[in-house]
């Protein structure tokens, strides 16, 4: 049995917590960084960010197992006949979901602003505005964007979903260019859970954020290219009161960014939902073992979609 190899371009200590956790998880598979693998063996690997021209030069790969749930790099970046599966991990939407929830409840209880008035010595008191009465607009209804709707919903808010097709649920759920238009007109908060593809890029600019109510609040934990950043800051002067923003075009998010500074702006560093190495070692495993078992892969990133 050919060992199952791991590659990327990340620091020696995190490669080797993967591989760890994934021999934990693997007891009967041998798990080996692929430095140490025999090339003309390898039939699968297991990826963070990895050097595609490594891969390319495995004569036998039949697919990638990415650590990470956002794969736009991969699909930009690997031949279009090498599937890609990407990590579902119920562990990572949770803690996205708690992500999503706490930093609603940042804008809902108007924490940036007593932030600004406690800096400012100013003691008001605002209007409090309860979870019912506020309607979050959350885009991206799959694994991450559902989890999050759940714990938004059972806080007592509203809520409103976008995605690309239609589906039925027990809230309202809008689609196309209309539909983004009626959720940012009604929604007090948007939250953008949406994959990086094409047609997502700039989703957020100057025009559909112009679609959102005066005083509404921003938070994307999806991608930096969903978002223009020049649109970002000139609505932050007009309809928008606060943006907490987590993925970045560039990260480390460039020292020169006037985001870093911005009183509207809370800047954090692509951690709303970290990957938790044990939990997606064992997905990841699950996956490896069912396709030993019976040759099914698991389900693949679409190419010609994006995500
Ligand atoms: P997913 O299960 O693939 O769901 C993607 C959702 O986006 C689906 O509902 C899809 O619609 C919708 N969508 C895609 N393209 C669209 C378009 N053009 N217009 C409208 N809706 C569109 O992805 P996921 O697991 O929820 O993850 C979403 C993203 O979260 C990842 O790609 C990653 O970028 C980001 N993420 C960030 C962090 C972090 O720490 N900041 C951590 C994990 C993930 P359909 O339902 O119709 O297919």
């Amino acid at each position: 049995m050919s060992a199952i190899v791991f590659t990327g371009r990340v620091c020696d200590a995190e490669a080797q917590a993967w591989i760890a956790a994934l021999s934990a998880a693997l007891p009967d598979m041998p798990v080996v960084p692929l430095s140490a693998a025999d090339p003309q063996a390898v039939e699968v690997a297991v990826v963070a960010n990895p050097d595609p021209a490594l891969l390319q030069a495995l004569p036998r790969l039949k697919w990638v197992h990415s650590v990470w749930a956002g794969v736009e790099r991969l699909v930009a970046e690997l031949p279009v006949d090498l599937p890609i599966v990407r990590l579902v991990d119920p562990e990572l939407s949770r803690v996205m979901g708690e992500a999503v929830l706490a930093w609603t409840l940042y804008l809902q209880r108007g924490m940036p602003a007593y932030a600004r008035q406690q800096a400012a010595r100013q003691w008001h008191q605002r209007p409090y505005r309860a979870p019912s009465a506020v309607t979050v607009g959350v885009l991206g209804l799959g694994y991450m964007g559902l989890t999050a709707v759940a714990r938004l919903r059972a806080a007592g808010f509203r809520v409103l979903g976008w995605s690309r097709t239609s589906k039925p649920a027990d809230f309202e759920v809008f689609t196309g260019m209309d539909g983004l238009q009626s959720l940012m007109s009604q929604s007090d908060i948007v939250v953008n859970l949406l994959p990086s593809t094409p047609d997502t890029r700039r989703i957020l600019n100057a025009e559909t954020l112009g679609w959102l109510p005066p005083g509404a609040g921003l938070i994307n934990f999806g991608r930096g290219a969903a978002l223009d950043i020049t649109a970002l800051l000139q609505a932050l002067d007009h309809t928008l009161s606060h943006a907490v923003l987590d993925v970045f075009e560039s990260e480390p998010l460039e020292a020169a960014s006037p985001l870093w500074c911005h009183p509207q702006v809370t800047v954090l560093p692509h951690i709303s939902a970290p990957t938790n190495v044990h939990t997606a070692a064992q997905v990841v495993a699950d996956n490896l073992r069912r396709w030993r078992m019976t040759g099914e892969l698991p389900l693949t990133v679409n190419r010609t979609r994006g995500y």
